[in-house]
């Protein structure tokens, strides 16, 4: 009984915090076989992706409890191949998009569509193949950076494998460590700073290739010339493939680039449109985050420089 119950058990907990950060779990485990609530529907198809990844939240209403919604009556369509940010509030349900869409839960009302096809009649497993997940907390397994890396696609050679972490720029990193990509981390194991993870992240998506990503921005991860690179190198590899790109973004600057910005607040979607045209809005909730976001980094480099002349 002790053998048995034990693996379930960690398994029930690695799944509940699977679900609630932005984890690309179908390569890390069968969820499943772990037994999620959520199950496929009898006439559920594999996913085709005729459009190359359009995603479309009709009227969708969702709260994790019923007197508390996150989502009244939410629609927009995040088109094929274009990079979208997902911002507002802290809070404002940002992450509960991608849950949504993964099926970790369902919209108590409302449907949700990727190229047309209902999530409903959609086979889970094909799903979760097709999104790829750079989240904020990159979980690292108790083995060695290979292994951690090739969770993205589990038949990629070793080479194969290196060659996505030189394109995620942490393969130097690697190879200096004293075991370099036979160094077990997780758990027990060398201390990788957020930032690396991060582009391990990066690694186990590029091997995974999928036709939708989400990344989810850290918030504190990574220092801003760590971020500034992360970025770039995202914006290269990442982003050099025509897919649908789903930025979920703390700091606007992240996505002011983007071709379609979703501004979510109160459970509606308050405005949408590109950084130019939000901002060319007068009371725009927008504007009003992207210039209090400006004043606070102005603030910071004040004090640096009151710092610097004592
Ligand atoms: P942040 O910018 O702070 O990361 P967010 O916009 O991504 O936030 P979500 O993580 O989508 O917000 O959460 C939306 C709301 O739902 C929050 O108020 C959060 O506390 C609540 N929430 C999230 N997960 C759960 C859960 N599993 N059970 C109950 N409430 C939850």
């Amino acid at each position: 009984v002790f053998q048995l119950s034990l693996p379930l058990n960690f398994l029930g907990t690695v799944y509940r915090e699977l679900r609630q950060s932005l984890i690309d779990m179908d390569t890390l485990f069968n969820l499943q076989s772990v037994g999620t609530a959520i199950k496929d529907s009898p006439t559920a198809k594999p996913l085709a992706l005729t459009k190359g990844g359009e995603i479309r939240f009709e009227n969708v209403s969702f709260g994790y409890h019923p007197d508390r919604p996150i989502f009244r009556d939410v629609s927009f369509t995040i088109p094929a191949g274009k990079k979208v940010g997902i911002v507002g509030p802290s809070g404002c349900g940002k992450s509960t998009v991608f849950r949504l869409l993964f099926r970790f839960y369902e919209p108590g009302q409302g449907k949700i569509f990727i190229d047309g096809q209902e999530l409903h009649d959609i086979e889970l497993e094909s799903l979760r193949r097709e999104i790829g997940v750079v989240p904020q907390e990159t979980p690292l397994f108790h083995s060695d950076i290979l292994h951690n890396i090739r969770y993205g696609r589990l038949d990629a050679t070793d080479d194969e494998v290196k060659e996505a972490a030189r394109l995620a720029n942490v393969s130097k990193t690697i190879e200096s460590l004293p075991d370099k990509w036979q160094t077990k981390v997780g758990e027990r194991g060398m201390m990788i700073s957020g930032g690396e993870k991060q582009r391990m992240a990066v690694a186990r998506v590029l091997l995974k290739d999928p036709k939708i990503l989400f990344f989810d921005e850290a918030t504190s991860a990574l220092d801003s010339t760590t971020e500034v690179d992360l970025m770039r190198n995202i914006n290269q590899t990442l982003l050099s493939k025509a897919r649908t790109s789903i930025f979920i973004a703390h700091r606007l600057k992240t996505v002011a680039d983007a071709d379609l910005l979703i501004v979510l607040k109160d459970g509606y979607v308050a405005e949408q449109g590109t950084h130019s045209q939000l901002m060319a809005r007068e009371d725009g909730l927008y504007r009003s985050m992207w210039d209090q976001q400006n004043e606070m980094i102005h603030e910071q480099l004040e004090e640096l420089e009151e710092a610097d002349d004592a």
